[in-house]
């Protein structure tokens, strides 16, 4: 299924005509683009627009004849997609390039709808083949899967880390300054049963609601036994918050005897810990 939308979203041609169109990589028009240009073009609305509606724009604004000295040759249009965006170019037979014109401003090297659209799927939690599935069932252009993964690595994991860092720092400031604290911890695998490859373990505050620290454990780490990652998590996060000047009145973390027998590490003593009984 995700061959059958890739391929269908992979740089796919809509011709108007049988012209060849013209090759466009991508561009920077705006070289110097402020954060101030960056958020008045996450918050511009966007619709969804048809070929059929564009194309009679894009010829009314640029005319029906080649507009070189001396050559009033016909001009003829093409448009293709470029992940969300369409490109429009035209020229006229005897050569001349006319120009081109695309339905999405730049953002440095991107347009900025296939960024924001990236950046988009990923903040909501989507996966990238069931919206892509979704856009393919509308008719409409979509990233592509490599796309998709460039603005993940490059610029949203990196700025969701940065952001967390601020937020982690600042929440940990105001932490130190309380009185005590109600931390309840717990792990949540990829998967059930024993087969899980990934595990994240929680700590937050019960008060608050507020999650305290994440760690994120990869099987592997553990030999291959997915059983022992709530535990690697759980102390993990420990070893962090207790980095911090926080005092901890209570901890409720699920009733493994492998992490209750963590307890004198973290010289808390043992009548502040409480286990749930939903596991
Ligand atoms: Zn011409």
């Amino acid at each position: 299924m995700e061959e059958e939308v890739l391929d269908f979203i992979l740089d796919e041609t809509i011709s108007d005509d049988d012209d060849d169109c013209q090759e466009e990589g991508e561009k920077s028009e705006f070289s110097n683009f402020s954060f101030e240009e960056l958020g008045r073009l996450t918050k511009d609305k966007k619709f969804v627009t048809y070929s059929s509606q564009l194309m009679p724009l894009v010829k009314l604004a640029h005319g029906i004849t080649c507009k070189r000295k001396g050559c009033k040759l016909p001009l003829s249009y093409c448009s293709k997609s470029i992940g969300s965006a369409m490109l429009f170019t035209w020229k006229c037979s005897g050569g001349h390039t006319g120009g081109s014109w695309y339905s999405q401003p730049w953002y440095h090297r991107m347009l900025a709808g296939n960024l924001q659209l990236a950046a988009s799927l990923l903040i909501s939690g989507n996966s990238y083949t069931k919206v892509a599935l979704m856009f393919k069932f509308a008719g409409i252009a979509f990233i592509s899967n490599d796309t998709f993964n460039r603005v993940q690595k490059m610029y949203v994991v990196p700025a969701v880390e940065e952001y967390w860092d601020e937020m982690q720092h600042e929440m940990f400031s105001r932490l130190t300054t309380e009185t005590e604290i109600h931390l309840v911890g717990d792990g949540r695998n990829d998967s059930p049963g024993y087969s899980s490859q990934f595990c994240t373990y929680t700590l937050s505050n019960a008060v608050t609601k507020e999650i305290i620290h994440m760690e994120m454990i990869d099987s592997r780490e553990v030999d291959g036994k997915s059983v022992n990652m709530e535990l690697l998590g759980f102390e993990r996060a420990m070893k962090r918050v207790m980095k911090e000047d926080i005092k901890i009145k209570e901890i409720t973390t699920d009733a493994h005897s492998s992490i209750s027998a963590k307890l004198s590490k973290y010289s808390i003593p043992q009548n502040l810990w409480t286990f749930s009984i939903d596991n």
